[in-house]
């Protein structure tokens, strides 16, 4: 892993701790808050019932039993009206009797605010009427009203009288909605009755001896709702109030914590980031480039590499002893080199062929050798020259020619012409090495010894070996025509003037003979006075005419030998050779045709 990766992880470590911190931090302020609501709530609910306390009445006990009263007797059986006040006033507001089918016999309303007795109201008789009523006998959590907007807390009671079913008796009381408005006030919180609530989350609170249920609904950020559980002493139902709290604190709370918030993570990014790229630039950028350089120095053979940093401090220090470090090896191994290169140099220097390491282009490496004969490399490689094909061939592909042939390359040097073999060895992709040997004495003595064993040293012609070859190579490739002649009474000529006479009368012999015949024809030397030729004609009239030639040619010159001039013949013998015949049947025809010709007189063409 890179130094700047380490770095990345580290900031994201902190990052992270930071992030953790800043959220814990923020949850707890808003438990706190959550706490310090929960405080305002209790208080809240502790106004209220101060402030109910100071107005016992409103809630106090209209306790009146109108099941068993003589009063509401009355009131179905005699329509007694003169209690009607009694029932209502101060006590509850309505007070409203129904006879068994549930048609209005009796009731008064009574107005809180307008201290005034009002008329039923329409709404009230229909919900009589057209309600199931036993439901609201039976299920106590739903005898509150709130027709035409107000709020009425019922009871519904069926009327006996000696266990005989009179009616139905329907009492409530309206709160006094200026009273709300005042607890309202008092609490600073908006109070309104709630005919049912389910509280999941209980809380309780004693007041004046009495627990006191509440729980507190958080609706959103803004709205918190507490209801209050209360007992309506009447017919000891339960009915709720809801106090409805604006969470101005959490508010303000929740935005101040998120300015901060978002002033700390402005604040936090810049200072990461700047710390970062402080990092970064002065550090790890440095550090990496650093370890680059050393990287590409321990893959590349050089070790010319420079470190240059700005900022004067430990890095820029150390950067300059590794700078110092990569100069003295490179210094020691350029040393080494030069020795080695120049043990490598002599010991080439020593060597008596020419060596040179080239890429067909350049010449690398040569040796003293090379210098003595070719004096300079310029152009060298290019400029050669093949005296073999007269071409001028660059010296590679001359060398890598010849480095199989048979013969040495002949090779035109400071206007000598010298012999040279080659041995080419592939070093790399591009370098080859090549040493050339200069073999111009060896070849001289070997050409010496090639023609010695092929020419016979007295007349220049072929020797009978090789002749012997060329007829047998003849036979197996084409026809031809072949011609053996000996001159006539050899034996008299070396007997009247001596040997060497008769040596230089041989050598004239075979020059005369060269002459006559077509370049293409070869002459050897059979044995003693006796010479073959091959003919590359395959008329058997040619022959008889090309012999005859050479017959008249020796007839007819002056052998001059010393002071003398000698006259010779000769008797020819030839044959036709066809293809594929053997050695020995050619060689006994022409010999019998030449034995016919001695026979027959000599100086004269037999042909068989
Ligand atoms: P013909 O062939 O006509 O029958 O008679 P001839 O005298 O030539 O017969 P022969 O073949 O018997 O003699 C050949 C002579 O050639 C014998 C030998 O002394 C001589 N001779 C052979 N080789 C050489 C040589 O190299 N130099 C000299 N000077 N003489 C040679
Ligand atoms: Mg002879
Ligand atoms: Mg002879």
């Amino acid at each position: 892993m890179n130094i700047t990766s380490k770095i990345s992880i580290f900031f994201g470590f902190i990052c992270l701790f930071l992030t953790i911190c800043i959220f814990s931090i923020l949850k707890d302020s808003e438990n706190r808050t959550i706490e310090f609501e929960n405080q305002q709530v209790k208080k809240s609910i502790e106004t209220f019932f101060e402030a109910i306390n100071s107005k016992v009445e409103f809630l106090d006990n209209i306790a009146y039993e109108y099941s068993t009263n003589s009063k509401v007797h009355n009131i179905f059986e005699k329509k007694q009206l003169k209690f009607r006040r009694y029932f209502i006033k101060d006590k509850y507001s309505h007070f409203l009797l129904f006879d068994k089918n549930k048609e209005f016999v009796y009731g008064d309303v009574y107005d809180i605010n307008s201290d005034e007795f009002v008329s039923t109201s329409k709404q009230i008789r229909e919900f009589f009427k057209n309600r199931k009523i036993l439901d609201y006998i039976k299920d106590k959590k739903t005898n509150f009203l709130t027709l035409d907007y107000e709020k009425v807390l019922f009871t519904i009671k069926k009327v006996y009288k000696n266990r005989k079913f009179l009616g139905y008796v329907f009492v409530g009381r309206t709160l006094d909605s200026s009273f709300l408005s005042e607890l309202s006030r008092i609490t600073h919180q908006y109070i309104s009755l709630v005919p049912s609530y389910d509280f999941k989350e209980k809380k309780q609170i004693k007041i004046d001896k009495n627990l006191v249920e509440y729980t507190i609904n958080r609706v959103d950020e803004k709205i918190l709702f507490t209801y209050i559980k209360l007992k309506e002493e009447f017919s000891k139902n339960d009915f709720f109030i809801s106090m409805k709290m604006n969470r101005d604190y959490f508010i303000q709370l929740n935005k101040n914590n998120k300015s901060l918030f978002y002033i700390f993570i402005i604040t936090f990014i810049i200072l990461i980031v700047s710390v970062y790229f402080f990092i970064d630039k002065l550090f790890a950028k440095r550090i990496k480039y650093i370890t680059n350089i050393v990287k590409k120095v321990s893959t590349s053979s050089s070790l010319q590499l420079k470190i240059e940093l700005e900022y004067n401090d430990e890095i820029t220090y150390l950067a300059k002893k590794i700078n110092d470090m990569l100069n003295s090896i490179s210094l020691k191994q350029h040393e080494n080199l030069k020795k080695e290169r120049d043990f490598l140099q002599s010991v080439l220097d020593t060597q008596k062929n020419i060596i040179l390491i080239t890429d067909g282009k350049d010449i690398h490496t040569t040796n003293k050798k090379f210098i003595d004969i070719f004096k300079t490399k310029d152009y060298f490689l290019t400029n050669i020259a093949l005296l073999d094909n007269k071409t001028q061939a660059n010296l590679l592909s001359i060398a890598r020619k010849y480095e199989s042939h048979e013969k040495p390359a002949k090779l035109k040097v400071q206007n000598n012409h010298k012999y040279f073999i080659f041995d080419v060895q592939k070093l790399d992709m591009e370098k080859y090495l090549i040493c050339m040997n200069d073999v111009s004495k060896y070849n001289e003595k070997i050409c010496h010894l090639e023609q010695k064993a092929t020419i016979d040293e007295l007349t220049n012609v072929y020797n009978k070996s090789t002749i012997s070859s060329f007829l047998n190579c003849w036979l197996e490739a084409r026809d031809f025509c072949l011609i053996i002649f000996d001159i006539d009474y050899f034996k008299k000529i070396n007997d009247t003037y001596g040997h060497f006479v008769g040596d230089c009368v041989l050598k004239e012999l075979a020059k005369v003979v060269r002459k006559v015949l077509p370049k293409n024809d070869l002459i050897g030397r059979f044995g003693g006075e006796e010479f073959i030729v091959l003919i590359n004609d395959n008329s058997s009239n040619n022959i008889i005419n090309i012999a005859n030639r050479i017959k008249d040619e020796i007839q007819n010159h002056k052998f001059k030998c010393d002071s003398l001039e000698i006259d010779i013949t000769i008797s020819l013998g030839t044959t036709f050779c066809k293809k594929g015949e053997s050695y020995e049947k050619v060689y006994k025809r022409v010999d019998e045709a030449l034995y016919f010709a001695k026979k027959a007189g000599r100086n004269r063409v037999r042909f068989k």
